[in-house]
């Protein structure tokens, strides 16, 4: 599903990536976790191919995208779906128009968006915002729309880059069993946090970076009762 062999990714004198090898399966869900700075968004970035490694394997989905042709980028991107902290929604588009545009821009057929959009407004529990434009949201129903969007041409990965963050721990939890959800349907997620309770509380794989370098995997909390 996702393989990283051997990555390193600097940035002039900043480590991003020291040697890392990771393997997540599909259907996995597993917390990416570290102190800023750690490479957590260079991991990411690396899956997206929104930057090069130095040096390395990635496999996405079985392909190598360290050499992946510039045509086939479209390909990769379409496989991963990701939501942000802040949501990114296009705030002159309703929540439908928001979704439909994510099916358009990959050119999906009118006939498909009309079927597919509803389908995912129900399954994020927000069909009754359809019409409705961002501002006039909460911020746990833009996550859903954001959700929805990542999700909508059926990703086999989904990176959620803290879509916490923003919401308050009720509403986090709601997101949490969402994205729980779409993981038990067969959607792969990692998911970059800084919330303990969150990590603690699902029982998930951690991958803890530090310094551009994995320094824990298992499943369990967000610190070990040694740390
Ligand atoms: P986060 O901790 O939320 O991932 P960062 O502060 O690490 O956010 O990074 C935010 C953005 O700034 C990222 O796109 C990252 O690539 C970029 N960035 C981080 N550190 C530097 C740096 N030293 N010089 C230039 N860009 C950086
Ligand atoms: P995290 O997401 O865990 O906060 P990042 O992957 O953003 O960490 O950053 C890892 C390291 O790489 C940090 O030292 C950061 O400053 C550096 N870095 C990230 N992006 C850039 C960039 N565009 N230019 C220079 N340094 C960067």
């Amino acid at each position: 599903m996702i393989v990283f062999e051997n990555v390193t990714k600097t940035y002039k004198t900043n480590i991003g990536l020291d040697h890392v090898s990771v393997k997540i399966n599909k259907g996995d869900f597993v917390f990416l976790v570290g102190p800023s700075g750690a490479g957590k968004s260079t991991f990411i970035k690396l899956i997206l191919k929104e930057i090069d490694a130095d040096s390395g394997s990635i496999k996405v989905n079985g392909t190598e995208i360290t050499t992946l042709s510039n045509r086939k980028i479209p390909k990769l991107r379409r496989s991963t779906g990701i939501v942000f902290q802040d949501f990114r929604l296009l705030p002159k588009m309703t929540v439908y128009e928001n979704v439909a545009f994510a099916m358009e821009i990959v050119h999906m057929s009118s006939r498909a968006i009309r079927r597919q959009v509803p389908q995912v407004l129900s399954l994020v529990g927000i069909s009754n915002k359809a019409n409705k434009y961002p501002d006039e949201l909460s911020a746990g129903e833009q996550q859903r729309v954001a959700i929805a969007r990542a999700i909508v041409n059926n990703p086999t990965v989904l990176i959620a880059d803290e879509p916490t963050g923003n919401l308050d721990p009720d509403t986090a939890w709601e997101i949490m069993r969402l994205l729980e959800q779409i993981n038990l349907r067969g959607t792969t997620i990692v998911m970059v946090t800084h919330a303990k309770d969150i990590v603690d509380k699902m029982g998930k794989r951690v991958i803890v970076i530090e310094k551009g370098k994995i320094v824990r995997d298992d499943v369990g909390a967000y610190l070990k009762e040694e740390d």
